[in-house]
């Protein structure tokens, strides 16, 4: 076995990395850009070495600073995460050469499956079905339309060395082929620096399923089943579960023995994973091969057992694998959300900053903390900033059901806490809640169907209302019960209080537009709490001052976010943001004759929401825009984003230009 592994990679996968070799007694050796100085893989790791400045091609990709890291280290192998080196086949001959163990597939295996024109080729010739199309790179416009008419709109344009759901457009219509094939090229040049571009049709309405096998390096494969993750935004995944709820037994296998022909083919060894869509109709077609360790992995894990980072080390060095395919079952369902600095309200653009405040469910949780698991990588008060994904965690729930596992994941997503830059966990909550979801009718338009192209919480269930009014009842009576504590012990500093106050309490939630009466009182397992005719019984440990409720009611685990501001609480709950009041009976009778304040309305300013490079203005002085109608373009992150009106108006003065360099906050353009 490995004494010591270095992990050529960054954030919550290099943890990832650090943590199996822990539990392996392997020595572990994280290297650093300068902008990761104080990272948690640093931290946690045994050893750790800098190797360069934070731009990824100084560092994380800079394949002599690893080298030289390797060899500073006394390294005898290197795990190469997901992104980054982990799919470059040049790096691994370096290894090779120098006698260092990779921890992942052979070069010849990653060139061949890298390569998406290829690997389809290779597939095709192993039987194994894939998309419409052609396996050959599209030289210009005039061949793209030859083909196109071919095969039939829509269709969709990838780049051959593409991943991470860049480099790819979907084309419905013969006249938006051109523009589509430019911006497919440039953006594969400057993300892959490699031109080209393949084209296949488009299938409707498609599910992402994958199929994760491990293979050693004795001609041994398995498949570990399936994991959908076609709840995606452009192209890109936001959550994953295993198993789908789309996949028969049988299914399962057949995609599971294709994978395995596949992973064959290639002479495979390590873990990997081949990707299917699957049509309405239960077709499956081959899309790549992934020669890494997957983000989304950890749901693999959680229904198999398996750990596969242990099986990729073991494999590595020069391991039989222990098990065959008949020892593989499927336990219970687990689901993953990605958790991003990014903001769901604005489009989804990325956000930067310091997370000023960060705590992880499992530290807080109320309760049972098992079927929970956080893949993170950053500590409180790190910054998120321009260089690298803007993923901060990774939250994996688990449960004998499909069911089950999403109420973990609700209740998980209340409980994390994340202030300083814009996330998407409201977002991911509301997904959670859609019924849609919930019944398993899944598709990579969803979220495009289900939310558009942006997301703003409003909606909210009859159920959660009633829920979040007797928690803030719960709550308002702690914050009484404390405040008449204080007030007594300045008083007479006698325990008084303690002793003899019982709290009963009449009060009036104000919710939106509406009144809820309640009345809560004491008793010794917490309160109960009546709103009009329905009672309630709330535990908790609350205390004021915690930003996270968490407790139980009627028994079922509730939790919430709740911040006091000025007169009101600010509470988050399932996707929902929403301004509470608790007040006194005779206050509300009050409030009703005291007429309204306007708030201000910065709605009619279009400001850039992270520094980058302002590509297009696509609209025109005087010009009328809709809500969701696209207003410019800004480069950032090597991805192309939209800015979208986020109201109706008509645009009066116009103050970037193409090409400027943005900063954040910087004023584009003024709405009326
Ligand atoms: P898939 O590539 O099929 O979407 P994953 O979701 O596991 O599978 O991979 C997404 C991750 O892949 C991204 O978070 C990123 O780390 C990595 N990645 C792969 N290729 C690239 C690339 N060219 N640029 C940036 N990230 C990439
Ligand atoms: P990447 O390497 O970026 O992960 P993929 O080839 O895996 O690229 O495609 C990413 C996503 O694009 C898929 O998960 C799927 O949602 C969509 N996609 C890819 N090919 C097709 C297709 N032929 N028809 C419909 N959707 C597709
Ligand atoms: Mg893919």
């Amino acid at each position: 076995m490995f004494k010591s592994i270095l992990i050529a990679n960054r954030g919550e996968i290099a943890c990832r990395i650090i943590r199996t070799a822990r539990i392996l007694g392997i020595k572990s050796v994280a290297v650093y850009s300068e902008a990761d100085k104080n990272a948690l893989h640093v931290d946690m790791a045994s050893d750790s070495i800098l190797i360069g400045p934070a731009s990824p091609a100084e560092s994380y990709l800079n394949i002599d600073a690893i080298m030289e890291a390797i060899e500073l280290s006394g390294a005898d192998a290197v795990h190469p995460g997901y992104g980054f080196l982990s799919e470059n086949a040049d790096f691994v001959e370096r290894l090779q050469h120098d006698g260092i163990s990779f921890i992942g597939p052979r070069p010849d295996a990653i060139r061949q499956m890298g390569d998406k024109i290829e690997s389809k080729m290779i597939a095709i010739k192993n039987g194994i079905p894939t998309v419409p199309g052609v396996e050959e790179p599209i030289l210009d416009i005039k061949m793209a339309n030859k083909i196109a008419n071919e095969i039939g709109y829509p269709i969709i344009l990838k780049a051959s060395a593409g991943g991470g759901g860049k480099g790819i457009r979907v084309v419905t219509d013969k006249s938006e082929l051109k523009n589509a094939l430019k911006t497919c090229i440039s953006e594969a040049e400057s993300s892959f620096g490699d031109g080209r571009i393949f084209l296949e049709k488009f299938i409707a309405n498609p599910r992402h399923i994958e199929i994760q096998i491990l293979a050693d390096t004795f001609g041994n494969i398995v498949h570990l089943g399936e994991r959908e993750c076609s709840i995606q935004r452009r192209h890109q995944k936001v959550m994953e579960e295993a198993p789908s709820p789309f996949l028969s037994d049988q299914m399962r296998k057949d995609m599971g023995t294709q994978a395995v022909t596949l992973a064959a083919a290639v002479d495979y060894s390590s873990a990997g994973t081949v990707e299917f869509i699957v049509d309405a109709d239960r077709n499956f077609y081959f899309v790549e091969m992934n020669t890494r360790l997957q983000v989304e992995h950890p749901v693999t894990e959680l229904v198999t057992g398996v750990d596969l980072v242990e099986q990729m080390i073991k494999i590595a060095a020069g391991k039989k694998l222990e098990f065959s395919q008949s020892d593989i079952k499927l336990n219970g369902w687990a689901m993953e959300s990605r958790i991003y600095a990014e903001d769901p309200t604005r489009g989804f653009l990325p956000s930067i900053g310091r997370l000023v405040r960060y705590r992880e469910p499992i530290t807080s949780a109320f309760g049972t903390t098992k079927n929970v698991r956080v893949d993170g990588g950053v500590n409180e008060g790190d910054e998120i900033n321009r260089y690298y994904d803007p993923m901060i965690a990774k939250l994996i729930t688990n449960g004998e059901t499909r069911g089950e596992a999403i109420r973990h994941m609700r209740w998980a997503l209340d409980e994390y806490y994340i202030r300083g830059v814009a996330n998407n966990l409201g977002f991911l909550a509301a997904v959670m809640s859609n019924s849609r979801f919930q019944a398993g009718s899944l598709s990579t338009n969803f979220i495009a169907e289900e939310f558009g192209n942006r997301f703003i919480p409003e909606k909210t269930e009859h159920e959660d209302i009633e829920l979040i009014v007797v928690v803030l009842g719960a709550v308002n009576c702690i914050v009484a019960e404390k405040r008449s504590r204080l007030l007594l012990r300045r008083m007479d500093g006698t325990s008084y209080y303690r002793d003899n106050y019982q709290v009963r309490q009449n009060w009036v939630v104000i919710f939106g537009e509406e009144k809820y009466p309640i009345r809560v009182i004491r008793s010794n397992s917490g309160f109960d709490i009546s709103v009009g005719k329905r009672s309630f019984v709330v535990e908790t440990d609350w205390t004021p001052g915690n930003p996270i409720f968490s407790g139980r009611l009627n028994g079922e685990l509730v939790s919430m976010q709740i911040e006091r501001e000025a007169t009101f609480y600010k509470v988050q709950h399932t996707g929902l943001t929403t301004d509470v009041r608790v007040i006194s009976p005779i206050a509300a009778d009050m409030l009703s004759m005291i007429p309204e304040k306007l708030a201000p309305d910065y709605s009619k300013q279009v400001l850039s929401p992270m520094p980058g490079l302002l590509m297009s203005i696509d609209v025109e002085e005087g010009q009328e825009v809709n809500l969701g109608e696209s207003l410019a373009t800004v480069e950032a992150m090597k991805m192309e984003n939209k800015i979208v009106a986020e109201r109706n108006g008509v645009i009066i003065k116009i103050h970037s230009r193409s090409g400027d360099n943005l900063e954040v906050g910087q004023l584009i353009m003024e709405l009326k």
